[in-house]
């Protein structure tokens, strides 16, 4: 039996199934050349529809944000409405009034939303977000635009050329080291900014230089088929950049919120056992004197009393700092909860301590009637490490105890554990 060809096995012989290949190529090659590629205004159409959808979706999934988000949701929403403006202005009657209009408009826009997204980003890196430079070149951008308008290549090469600058800044401001950690996102921004920067310096070029090669906004030139397409990957890598930063922030607020005190700035209780306990294995390890004090403002249940929750709260945000400027460096503040704080001293004996408690007696003396507007004293008690298996724990009951005694003594004064137990050895006998 002759052998069948694997033609006849699905229903063709060779010639049909040359020319059905000739024709299937045919068909996938006509349109890739005749439209895709070149259809400038397809690809704009789909940029601006793409950027309305980040201005729409960004605030409705990012929910309540702060200041640098609040920027970047809004600079978004400008490029978006300087898209729009770009493509209606292709509508009118080019070279109007109408068209001048909506195309300065259209700059603004997009100069304007590119600039408040850098102060976003300034933001975002710990900086303080001013972006001059970026906000400069868009007020002039958009003034020499309007101006000059009816010089398309006047136009064309100082709206992509200021654009590509602006970029560049943008751009150098992110790759600037951060003062905050910053995850990768800064560098997702940094590539696409480049990448947008080429292509419009390079549209500029070509339109000033060689308008014959790029007579009109939508003229199908490979530059601006990359330039309209590096837009549409870009919006994608600015959107994910964006949610990233503001991911990223999110994630650090947590962190803050989860070990400082709200009110006053110091550790919260839970952070200071940790931080402590490190400490104290520390000074274990290297035989080194440890101490431990607990503080409690005085007959603060008065001053709320008498002046308002609120001036309590300033008493307590003033106590604080006034601890944190007392201590030295390694020595760790933290609010116990309501007016109590607890303080740990690194290489600090029985003197040391007392040292340390003396400083902050002169320092409320000095300060608090100019700084509150009335007196503020605190009763406190010292413990010291013991041994190389005393704990955190016993050193706080051993200093609440001293606290204590202070209380009962008359308030207003520090005792240490260690004389307190001498104290009543010397009384047992
Ligand atoms: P003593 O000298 O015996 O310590 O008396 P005191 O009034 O300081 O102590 P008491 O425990 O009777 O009262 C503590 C007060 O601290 C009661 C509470 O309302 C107040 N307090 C606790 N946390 C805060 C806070 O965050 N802000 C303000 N304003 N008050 C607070
Ligand atoms: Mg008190
Ligand atoms: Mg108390």
């Amino acid at each position: 039996m002759a052998r069948k060809g694997y033609g006849s096995l699905i229903g063709l012989d060779a010639t049909a199934r040359f020319v059905k290949l000739r024709e299937t190529e045919a068909v996938l090659a006509a349109p890739c050349h005749a439209t895709m590629p070149t259809d400038i205004a397809s690809l704009l159409f789909a940029l601006t529809v793409s950027m309305l959808t980040m201005a729409i979706a960004l605030p409705a999934v990012m929910g309540k944000v702060n200041a640098a988000a609040r920027r970047a949701q809004l600079g978004i929403f400008l490029q978006a409405t300087g898209w729009v403006l770009l493509l209606l202005s292709g509508l009118v009657e080019a070279g109007s009034w109408t068209d001048r209009s909506l195309s300065t408009l259209s700059m603004a826009g997009i100069a304007g939303g590119l600039a408040l997204n850098a102060t976003a980003f300034d933001l975002w890196c710990g900086r303080k977000g001013h972006a001059r430079a970026p906000t400069i070149i868009a007020i002039v951008l958009t003034l020499g635009y309007g101006i000059g308008f009816s010089s398309y290549a006047f136009r064309v090469g100082w709206a992509n050329g200021l654009l590509a600058l602006q970029m560049a800044l943008v751009a150098m401001t992110l790759w600037r080291a951060p003062l905050v950690p910053v995850g990768r996102w800064r560098w997702l921004l940094v590539v696409a900014l480049l990448a947008q920067m080429v292509v419009t310096a390079w549209r500029g070029v070509l339109g000033t230089f060689f308008t014959e090669q790029f007579p009109a906004f939508l003229t199908p030139h490979p530059v601006n088929i990359a330039f309209a397409l590096v837009a549409n990957a870009t919006a994608v890598l600015s959107l994910t950049g964006i949610l990233l930063a503001h991911r990223d922030e999110a994630a650090r607020a947590l962190e803050r919120l989860a070990t400082v005190d709200g009110l006053t700035g110091v550790l919260n209780r839970r952070a200071w056992l940790v931080q402590s306990n490190v400490e104290l294995e520390n000074s274990v390890r290297y035989d080194q004197p440890l101490a431990v004090l607990m503080l409690d403002l005085d007959h603060f249940k008065q001053i709320n009393d008498s002046r308002g929750h609120e001036a309590g709260d300033r008493a307590l945000q003033f106590f604080a700092r006034a601890l944190q400027a007392a201590v030295r460096i390694g020595d760790i503040v933290g609010r116990y909860g309501g007016e109590e704080f607890v303080v740990l001293l690194n290489y600090a004996n029985h003197s040391a301590a007392k040292t340390f408690d003396q400083r902050m007696r002169a320092y409320l003396a000095e300060a608090t009637v100019r700084e509150l507007g009335h007196e503020l004293s605190y009763s406190a008690g010292i413990a010291i490490r013991r041994s190389d298996d005393d704990t955190l724990e016993a050193m706080l009951r051993r200093a609440d105890v001293a606290l204590y005694s202070a209380k009962v003594e008359g308030r207003s004064r520090t005792f240490d554990a260690q004389d307190l137990q001498l104290l009543h050895a010397e009384t047992a006998e």
